[in-house]
């Protein structure tokens, strides 16, 4: 079956149905406040359930991923000031977790292949680093064997940012369990969609204390997160009355919504893998369209596609665009969209007020303004997956022979 209108790849999937009795009981009865039932609360299992999932000794579930990355850093007690190396491809949402907590963002080199330089890594850990905050920027996994090497060797700690990357594996492990702290978002545009969401996963029973009572457990609410024989108690005692508490809590409905979807992760995650793999390799038919392959222990769960324009002028990258989104696919490059949240020149609060913008990374910005982005959830049939790469590969040819024609 071919299709011959353009696939939507916005919407969502419907949330499944095991989600509307538990919705039904908690309208019922307005118990929607975490902390209201004595125990097993919808929040509390799902950071049951996901801790199981994820073979993590402790999960927080929170607002989002940005109140998880913000957490995180003042689980870890960093002071004010201190140097949090992330890699310079991200959402702005990552350096301003670091601003709101008080640290300095230090951005780092990506290559083309949309992962962290290591020499750049290297380089900027030597100058000095209290913490790295590695972003698997639209789930691309950067070499964690080498990052955890080099922050161990200086004895920093490493938070990952897992928001886009659920059910992405390294070297078997599941990411987010490799750094100290793994954080999780379920904003609509990610593998699980509460429209907002988060969560925190660690090891660590201070880190995990600590983000606790700052998430929002006021008083001894913390008593209802110890469903883990008690490993926490010393911890939570030792550290009440002692942290601000910042009330980045999840709420009974999200989490109701979470849970009906933990059995959809594993169809999701291989799915859309199938789906991504099969329009790459039709766009790396093309002279002109290159995805970069993961690294040797990644193994991927993608929910978009990523590639990058190759011999094109800035006229031409325009003219793919246009040509691409006249045959129904709409194409983001990008560095080239205007105040895009994921281009660092854009991160301007990171100067506060004075809004400079970063010192300039030059092999980042050239990957940016060629690298491309397009949805692909993982719904889509292979008919409108086919469809998208023959929009795709036509428009770069289109784009390239057009020009070729009218010599430029
Ligand atoms: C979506 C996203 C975030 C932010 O998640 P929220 O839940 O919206 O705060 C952070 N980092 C990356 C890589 C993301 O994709």
């Amino acid at each position: 079956m071919t299709v011959t209108t353009p696939p939507n790849v916005y919407d969502a999937e419907p949330i499944p149905e095991a989600a509307r009795a538990e919705i039904e009981r908690l309208l019922s009865s307005g118990d929607l406040f975490r902390y209201t039932a004595p125990q097993d609360a919808p929040v509390a299992l799902l950071e049951r359930d996901f801790a199981a999932l994820m073979g993590a000794k402790y999960a927080l579930a929170v607002s989002s991923c940005s109140a998880a990355l913000f957490l995180s850093l003042k689980a870890l007690g960093l002071p004010r000031g201190a140097r949090v190396l992330i890699p310079a491809f991200t959402f702005a949402a990552v350096p301003s977790a670091i601003v709101h907590a008080d640290c300095q963002p230090v951005l780092v080199e990506v290559g083309a292949d949309y992962r962290i330089d290591l020499a750049d890594f290297e380089a900027k850990l030597a100058q000095g680093a209290d913490a790295v905050m590695i972003s698997h920027m639209r789930g691309h996994t950067s070499d964690m064997d080498a990052i955890m090497a080099a922050a161990d060797r200086a004895g920093i700690p490493v938070i990952e940012d897992a928001a886009h990357s659920l059910g992405t594996t390294w070297a078997g492990r599941r990411i987010g369990t490799i750094g100290k702290v793994g954080c999780f978002s379920f904003q609509s545009y990610k593998l699980v969609n509460a429209g907002e969401g988060g969560i925190l996963i660690t090891d660590d029973e201070e880190v995990a204390a600590r983000a606790v009572i700052m998430s929002g457990a006021y008083e001894h609410n913390w008593k209802k997160h110890d469903g883990h024989n008690g490993t926490l108690t010393a911890a939570f005692e030792r550290w009440q009355n002692r942290l601000p508490l910042y009330n980045m809590r999840m709420n009974n409905l999200s989490a109701a919504i979470v849970r009906s979807q933990i059995g959809e992760i594993d169809r999701r995650v291989r799915d859309g893998r199938a789906g991504h793999d099969r329009v790459a390799e039709r766009l790396n038919a093309s002279p002109w369209l290159e995805v970069p392959p993961p690294l040797a222990p990644e193994l991927r769960a993608p929910d978009s596609i990523q590639f990058n324009l190759v011999g094109m002028s800035d006229a031409e990258v325009d003219a793919f665009t246009a040509a691409a989104e006249a045959g129904g696919v709409k194409v983001q490059v990008f560095g080239r969209s205007r105040d895009n949240a994921r281009a660092f020149w854009n991160w301007r609060f990171i100067d506060g007020e004075h809004g400079a913008a970063p010192a300039d990374l030059p092999q980042t910005r050239a990957m940016l303004m060629r690298a491309c982005d397009v949805r692909l959830p993982a719904r889509l049939t292979e008919a409108e997956l086919d469809f998208i790469a023959d929009a795709l590969v036509g428009a770069a040819a289109q784009a390239m022979e057009e020009e070729r024609a009218y010599g430029t």
